[in-house]
């Protein structure tokens, strides 16, 4: 099956892929997205769904803010909840990590601001009250990552883009074009946009382009339904910890603790002592915890490369060809930064500065 030509095809269906196939599709371009399994199945689908301005860096802050504006706008379809988030330090020394890290947020724009102890207690009665120092965002919030797949997949047929999942790109050959092969199938475009998520290193290397691109196979927990134990985002100060109770009752604990795999080799493993250090840390800052039983843990991978910011432009090497992805907090910031792509691409001077993939990376 050839489809051809498109103005552009697009590898990966996580939240960078489909953000940027619908703003091209408003841009009038006839996109193709090919996906390996179905969309949302990869880091989008099974991240722990903060949106917290807390909890992103401050050169990244402008395009939190714009990120969380369009989740709002997304509601009820995404399963979004501003409900507020709170940060805790429990040091002398976390306080002042605390206080040095939210200052700078608050002068890159997020409406953030110290509680006092009183505050809190009104705030999140059922909290420990060991903390030291707390900070609070009303801006912050949460959506269900498990819905990113089916709100894009309406989303983008109602934009005319053409899906193809359960389609695993094996092989991109470029010429005028690049004829993009996934099993018996082929997709020809004029341009390529590379959204592969932890699984750009290998698919960037079809052209052979190396990215010094990393994994980190960060961990989730959900426990049973629980009586109402909090209604805020809770954070840790050294970004160790995020909690939030859902709507069904059941508590989602995540924070980066990692896992073991790679990328390549399938799903990755939980790693039971990590696991247990995130989990006597959620329990710490919320006593009623301790009655709860863990129903599952999962891992999923995100990417990054040694700078830590982005990969947003033109494939190195390459004037038609483009990569998207390594974004820390990427399930809040990808709506955002796929449009700034799709701009890009257009050739549409985009609103905020892209981040070159051929730049110069140095660790930050
Ligand atoms: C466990 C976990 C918790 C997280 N928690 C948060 C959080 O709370 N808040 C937040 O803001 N961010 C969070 N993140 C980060 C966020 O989820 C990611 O930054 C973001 O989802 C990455 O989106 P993506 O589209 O780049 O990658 P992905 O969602 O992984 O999408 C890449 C897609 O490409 C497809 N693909 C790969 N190779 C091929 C191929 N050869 N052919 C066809 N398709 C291919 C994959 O199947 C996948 O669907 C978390 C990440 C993880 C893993």
């Amino acid at each position: 099956m050839s489809r051809s030509p498109y103005d552009i095809v697009i590898v990966g269906g996580g939240i960078m892929g489909c953000a940027s196939a619908l703003r091209l599709a408003d841009h009038g371009l006839r996109v193709a997205l090919v996906e390996r399994a179905a969309l949302g199945q990869g880091a989008s689908g099974v991240n722990a769904g903060t949106l917290s301005l807390q909890i992103k860096r401050v050169d990244l802050m402008q395009y939190a803010l714009r990120g969380h504006r369009l989740w709002t706008r997304f509601g009820d379809r995404v399963g979004f909840v501003q409900s507020g988030g709170l940060t805790l330090a429990f040091t002398q020394q976390e306080a002042e990590l605390l206080y040095t890290r939210m200052k700078l947020k608050r002068e890159a724009g997020a409406p953030i601001a110290f509680v006092s102890k009183a505050e809190l207690e009104k705030i999140e009665p059922g909290i420990t009250g060991d903390v030291v120092a707390a900070s609070w965002c009303g801006e912050d919030g949460y959506s269900n990552s498990s819905l990113t797949g089916d709100f894009y997949r309406q989303c983008l047929m109602e934009s005319g883009v053409d899906v193809f999942e359960q389609q695993q790109v094996t092989r991109i050959e470029h010429d005028s074009g690049f004829e993009i092969t996934a099993g018996q199938n082929r997709y020809r475009g004029r341009q390529l946009l590379l959204a592969c998520g932890a699984w750009l290193k290998s698919a960037a290397l079809m052209l052979d382009v190396d990215l010094p691109i990393n994994a980190r196979v960060n961990t989730v927990s959900v426990t049973e339904r629980m009586p109402d134990l909090m209604t805020t985002v809770i954070g840790h100060a050294t970004g160790l910890l995020t909690m939030k109770q859902k709507p069904n009752g059941t508590v989602l604990i995540g924070g980066g603790w990692q896992g073991v795999g790679s990328p390549d080799a399938g799903r990755g493993s939980v790693v039971a002592p990590n696991l247990l250090h995130n989990l006597r840390l959620a329990q710490h800052v919320l006593p009623a915890l301790g009655g709860a039983r863990i129903l599952r843990s999962w891992t999923g991978y995100e990417a990054n490369v040694p700078d830590f910011f982005p990969l947003a432009g033109k494939l190195p090497g390459y004037q038609d060809a483009y990569v998207l992805g390594c974004v820390r907090g990427g399930y809040t910031i990808g709506p955002y930064l796929g449009q700034l792509m799709g701009d890009y691409v257009a050739g549409v001077e985009p609103e905020l500065p892209l981040f070159d993939p051929a730049r110069n990376f140095q660790q930050n």
